[in-house]
């Protein structure tokens, strides 16, 4: 039998070597922990809205319940992000319709936290509603990041026969399409997507058609939960926040309790509009250090 040629060796080692490039393992996606910014957590309160309706906020509370509920951003800051989860609003019409007390428009209350307005680089909105997307037309250079199903049903179905669109503001939406057409929007598409190192966005909870709600990693981790849990009470009895649909509710208990698992403790889960949270954390004025 004939010994293989030189040729033939050369050539059967190069394509041994390019195998094995190609069937080495891909780098791991997700990032190590020195790659996650050592972010700051702060809850910034715009405003206060007295005597609301705790039926409204735990469902199948009694309904001559009535408490003070705090109107929030919250700022998270790091690895040259300036991220504000939620932009509050500004519109009159809103103002008029839910009378808001020590009221602060959003861009000034950021201020108190020692950031000028136009270095809020991302805002994440949790939900379309009044209170939450209202403000995004205050950050001029952010990008806003909001779930791709969100976008789809408040830019169009919700406004269809049949679409439901109640507290969307339609000023709020054409300042969404705007900064779509500006370039400043990023479409988040479903459930545990990362958007920056180290916050993640999560559905499901069904606030509103596509609602969703932050983890910021970190030692240790908190959930930024938005209306997808109103206040501290919903995790401690279970009870869903308001739904989009009636059909939605157990979804939403099913999401505070992974909330609760992502956070690691329910201490770690911020609800949206509890003004607790400027109790437990040490808070100046209108403003709370979480982390
Ligand atoms: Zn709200």
């Amino acid at each position: 039998m004939k010994r293989p040629s030189r040729h033939f060796i050369r050539l059967a080692a190069a394509v041994s070597a390019v195998l094995l490039l190609g069937f080495a393992p891909a780098p791991s996606p997700s990032p190590s922990p020195s790659t996650v910014p050592a972010y700051s957590i702060q809850a910034i309160r715009y405003g206060t809205i007295r005597g609301f309706p705790v039926s409204a906020l735990v469902m199948g509370a009694p309904e001559e319940e009535k408490t003070d509920i705090a109107m929030v951003v919250w700022l998270i800051r790091g690895g040259g992000h300036n991220v504000l989860f939620d932009s509050g609003f500004h519109r009159e019409v809103w103002l008029e319709q839910f009378p808001t007390a020590d009221y602060l428009r959003p861009d000034e209350a950021v201020k108190l936290a020692g950031l000028a307005p136009e270095d809020v680089t991302d805002i994440v909105v949790s939900h379309a509603h009044w209170d939450h997307m209202g403000g995004i037309d205050l950050f001029p250079k952010a990008t806003v990041w909001i779930q791709k199903q969100e976008f789809a049903y408040y830019t169009g179905d919700a406004w269809q026969p049949g679409g439901k669109h109640g507290g969307i503001d339609p000023d709020d939406v054409k300042a969404l399409v705007q900064k779509n057409v500006d370039g400043r929007l990023r479409l988040v598409d479903d459930d545990g997507v990362e958007i920056l190192p180290g916050i993640r966005a999560y559905t499901g909870a069904r606030h509103t058609f596509a609602s969703q709600y932050i983890r910021v990693a970190g030692d240790p981790a908190f959930v930024l939960a938005s209306d997808n849990c109103y206040l501290y009470r919903n995790l401690a009895e279970r009870k869903a926040s308001a739904t989009f649909s009636e059909a939605d509710r157990a979804a939403n208990v099913k999401n505070q309790a992974r909330m609760i698992e992502l956070a690691g403790s329910a201490d770690r889960v911020v609800p949206g509009h509890d003004p607790k949270q400027f109790e437990k954390f040490p808070t100046q004025g209108r403003v709370a250090k979480i982390r």
